[in-house]
């Protein structure tokens, strides 16, 4: 098992405190893809940042690689992660300053990696998400769906086996977003095990399997459902054909 979620709770402190999330549990399996969605404020980040080990839960636990996160202190948990888990995010994070290749490098500088092995990893990082070509360029010379290609080479270069990627599509248009989508499928089909973090609905409807969250609760946790707006459609009734359905085959 890649992560396993038990009856984690998360209550921000503050006056109010908030409550973030409610008694989550769910494993996901190594080698496993699956899509977080929920609207804004139900928790998603929440979560993600909890599982990868970058916030601790108020209550329940974490186990990565079926290690236990809770009992260790921050410097192993930090290592625990930067081993096994690599983050993507919306906002993609590169260094303006540094070509490709040093921003993928860069991920490498507290894992003591020497510099060599650094160029290796990041040369053989940035080819396995098609942009060796890219390698000298900065991100300012690079479009929005090669910086986010740059920023998952980062989160693969230390090799982690575990991609937790947050809105990795958000500040993208559709057609770089469906190629960034397509990179972390063909990732996951090389063996990653990857939770990816979306409000989109039609890309946690490719998805092989959907945790929805409201209000810091899962509400679902299965295959998509057929129907906008996350309702399963009933198996037992076959019903007239749905036109949003036909027309969604068409597009
Ligand atoms: P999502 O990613 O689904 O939009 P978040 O996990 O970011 O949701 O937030 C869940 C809830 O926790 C929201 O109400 C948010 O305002 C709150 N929250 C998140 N981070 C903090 C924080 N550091 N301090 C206080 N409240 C927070
Ligand atoms: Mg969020």
């Amino acid at each position: 098992m890649a992560l396993e979620l038990a009856a984690v709770s998360k209550v921000h402190p503050g006056s109010p405190p908030v409550t973030a999330l409610r008694s989550v549990s769910i494993r996901i399996g190594t080698g496993d893809m699956a899509a977080v969605t929920g609207p804004s404020g139900s928790g998603k980040s929440t979560l993600l940042a909890i599982a990868g080990l970058l916030e601790r839960p108020t209550s329940g636990t974490v186990r990565v690689a079926g290690i236990a996160a809770g009992a260790l202190p921050d410097r192993q948990a930090a290592g625990l992660r930067g081993g096994r888990i690599g983050f993507v995010f919306q906002q993609f994070f590169l260094i303006p300053g540094l070509s490709a290749a040093d921003n993928v490098a860069c991920g490498l500088l507290y894992q003591g990696v020497p510099v060599a092995a650094r160029r290796r990893a990041a040369a053989a990082a940035l080819d396995r998400v098609g942009l060796s070509g890219r390698a000298r360029h900065r991100p300012g010379e690079l479009s929005g769906g090669e910086c986010q290609r740059v920023a998952i080479a980062r989160a693969l270069a230390a090799g982690p086996a575990i991609i937790l990627a947050d809105e990795p599509t958000g500040s993208l248009d559709s057609a770089s977003g469906a190629a960034i989508m397509a990179l972390l499928a063909e990732l996951n089909a090389g063996g990653a095990t990857i939770v990816v973090v979306t409000h989109n609905a039609q890309i946690a409807r490719a998805m092989p399997r959907v945790i929805e969250l409201r209000d810091g609760r899962v509400v679902r946790d299965g295959p998509p459902g057929r129907q906008p707006g996350g309702a399963v459609p009933d198996p037992g009734v076959p019903g007239p054909a749905a036109p949003g359905a036909i027309a969604r085959g068409m597009t």
